[in-house]
């Protein structure tokens, strides 16, 4: 996988194609954890010696994800791991998978690094629109610190779907 700085793209938009939900397992944290057995049950998670994960099915896709139309929907909204919500962008303190410059993101009197997981294939490339820049990574990173736990411009916008209000809320 390769992870493209935030600077080399001009927006993103969930698209709702399912593949992060297929790809990859989802690591949850403790409390995560605790919150999704109590209320869905422990067989719909796994662990290993020291991780927690979300289940997936026998096709590799998560046991949240389901169909909808022609759009792969999130069964775990109100619950949603902060490691799907932040798919498909690296919020670091340092400039982990190079490119420092494009990749740098001021932010509350510190620096971050911002990239995107090249295989979403929501993002667009080219120079950063405004709204991107300002609003959608600004929300990426509250989420990512902890200050903010709804999504609006991290998530799907089902409106250019079916007249759908919203989504990605739930994906
Ligand atoms: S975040 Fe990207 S890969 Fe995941 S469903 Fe949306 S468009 Fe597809
Ligand atoms: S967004 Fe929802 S369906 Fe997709 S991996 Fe996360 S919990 Fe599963």
């Amino acid at each position: 996988m390769l992870f493209v700085p935030w600077q080399r793209l001009a927006d993103w938009t969930c698209n709702t194609c399912g593949l992060c939900c297929k790809a990859y397992s989802v690591v949850i944290n403790f409390q995560e954890w605790i919150n999704i057995i109590k209320n869905y049950g422990v067989e719909t998670t796994a662990s290993s010696l020291n991780k927690f994960y979300l289940k997936r099915k026998s096709d590799g896709s998560c046991i949240f994800l389901y169909k909808f139309y022609n759009m792969h929907l999130c069964g775990l909204q109100h619950m949603k791991p902060a490691a799907c919500k932040l798919w498909p962008f690296k919020i670091l303190t340092n400039p982990k998978y190079g490119n420092a410059k494009e990749s740098r993101y001021p932010f509350g009197g510190k620096t971050l690094y911002i990239y995107a997981d090249s295989t979403c294939t929501g993002l667009t490339y080219g120079r950063p629109t405004w709204e991107f820049a300002n609003h959608t990574l600004r929300e990426f990173i509250e989420i990512a610190i902890g200050i903010r736990g709804e999504q609006n411009k991290s998530t799907a916008n089902m409106s250019f779907n079916q007249n759908f209000a919203s989504t990605r809320t739930f994906l």
